[in-house]
């Protein structure tokens, strides 16, 4: 098993390296910012919607661990040209996937939906293997977290 922890490894120094969809947007775009006090992480998110619901462009922004960075990189490269619903999707996927041995974890048991989550999480099953270490988890959430408030805002401005 040491060469696929080894191609994990690789993907997210990669991603960590060449962060994809870096920098930021400027109004109106919705900006979202989320922080990890465990680690120093902090992330920010830019994200344009269009009236289709689709999710035109997305910049990230801010500084912190390898795990974190790369995990916004690869949310970043996921969910851009996507509707805010499979946005949505796909972050419950990655939560699961990152709750798999914290059952207690928020989110792990919410809905019913089981057979949805046959979503392609490509780079991002790199991530899997930090739900060995608990303590890293936050870190590859918060750019999650990050897109989910800055999806609420948006959605609450909206109505
Ligand atoms: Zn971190």
């Amino acid at each position: 098993m040491a060469g696929l922890e080894d191609l994990y490894r690789e993907i997210i120094l990669d991603h960590y390296r060449s962060p994809r969809n870096r920098g930021e947007l400027l109004p109106p775009a919705h900006r979202a910012e989320g922080f990890n006090p465990l680690c120093g992480d902090e992330i920010v998110v830019y994200i344009d919607v269009d009236e289709s619901g689709t999710i035109a462009d997305l910049k990230i922004g801010g500084q912190g661990c390898s795990i974190s960075q790369s995990s916004a990189s690869m949310m970043s490269a996921a969910v851009k040209g996507h509707t805010v619903e499979e946005a949505r999707e796909l972050t419950r996927a990655f939560k699961q996937m990152m709750s798999i041995h914290e059952s207690g974890l928020e989110g792990a048991d919410e809905g019913d939906d089981d057979a949805t989550i046959e979503l392609e999480l490509g780079d991002l099953e790199a991530l899997r293997g930090v739900v060995k270490f608990p303590v890293r988890i936050k870190c590859a959430t918060l750019s999650w977290n990050t897109l989910t408030q800055a999806l609420d805002e948006i959605a609450a401005a909206g109505a």
